[in-house]
């Protein structure tokens, strides 16, 4: 039996918890049953034995406790148990198992400060194993979350074999993300094909300017010129400057269905670049229009990407 590093080698310790792997942690009752309830239970109805310690490695006879976990996961458990500092994961593997242990305990307070570095540290890098986790742990805020991030990954492929598939079914969580993902590039498809349908109604010059060549499509927009009366015929043909600008956030929202391949400033610019010799008009306020423009496409984007239902929990796990 090996001794765990500080702070669990102190003799003084007034429980001993041996692990899988032959480790052996000395600890602090009072922490655990702070930390766990199901310590709390195992120590308030005096199921543990006393002096039952192997090796005699703990001359003061401690009880001891055999538990299944591996020194690694027990380790980071109980980092996350006693006072800073605590740890930070840097692989989600480790993250996950210290997880497990924090759940089979009920360490409820750990457990939430876990999910939280889950979801901070994961989410966007590596959704598709932030999800399978969340489901494996009936995590439905995570799921949803890992899901978002999922949309925003350029031509995603599935994680590679780790540790984690051994107990949580990643193959399945990327198949279910992938029929998701094709479900809002169908809501986002439909939107962009609509022709405007969605835009609100306000002054948008690329729609009522009479001086720049047109497009070669008539919009659906339903607004009006802003004073009330109904747009002229003309106005329902977008200008060519912004219609260009138009079809290339269609293409930027195909490769990836989300508000977030809309985020950079620099799409803008080669809508401002193209307008400049067409229209002496628009040139000066196409700028902050395109800008406006992005920030409704944005909205209507998260607006309809809610309303793809998302069975997070259905199938096997
Ligand atoms: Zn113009």
């Amino acid at each position: 039996m090996s001794i765990a590093s500080a702070p669990f080698n102190k003799p003084s310790a007034d429980l001993i918890l041996q692990t899988s792997d032959n480790f052996q942690f000395n600890v602090w009752k009072v922490i655990l049953m702070e930390a766990s309830i199901v310590f709390a239970d195992m120590f308030t109805l005096d199921e543990i034995p006393h002096g039952s310690a192997s090796d005699g490695a703990a001359s003061h006879q401690a009880p001891a406790v055999k538990l299944t976990e591996t020194s690694a996961a027990l380790d980071g458990f109980l980092r996350m148990c006693y006072p800073p500092p605590h740890p930070t994961f840097t692989s989600i593997d480790a993250l996950r198992s210290v997880m497990a242990v924090a759940h089979k305990y009920q360490a409820d307070g750990v457990f939430q400060v876990l999910k939280e570095a889950l979801v901070r540290n994961f989410a966007a890098t590596q959704p598709v194993l932030v999800y399978a986790i969340a489901v494996y742990f009936d995590l439905a805020n995570v799921a949803r979350t890992a899901a978002r991030h999922f949309l925003a990954v350029p031509s995603p492929a599935p994680p590679p074999p780790s540790e984690l598939s051994e107990d949580i079914n990643v193959a399945g969580a990327y198949q279910r993300l992938l029929a998701y993902r094709r479900q809002c590039s169908d809501a986002i498809s439909d939107m962009v094909q609509s022709r405007l349908a969605w835009l609100p109604q306000g002054a948008w010059q690329f729609l009522t300017c009479t001086h720049c060549p047109p497009s070669a499509v008539t919009s659906f927009y339903p607004g009006s010129s802003g004073s009330g009366q109904p747009l002229p015929a003309h106005a329902q043909v977008p200008r060519m400057w912004f219609w260009n600008h138009h079809e290339r956030m269609g293409e930027l929202l195909r490769e990836r269905p989300c508000a977030a391949a809309l985020k950079r400033p620099s799409l803008l610019e080669q809508g401002i670049v193209e307008v400049a010799p067409t229209c002496g008009n628009c040139r000066f306020s196409a700028p902050r229009l395109l800008r406006l423009f992005n920030k409704e496409l944005g909205k209507e984007v998260r607006r309809r990407i809610a309303q793809v239902s998302s069975p997070w929990f259905s199938g096997p796990r």
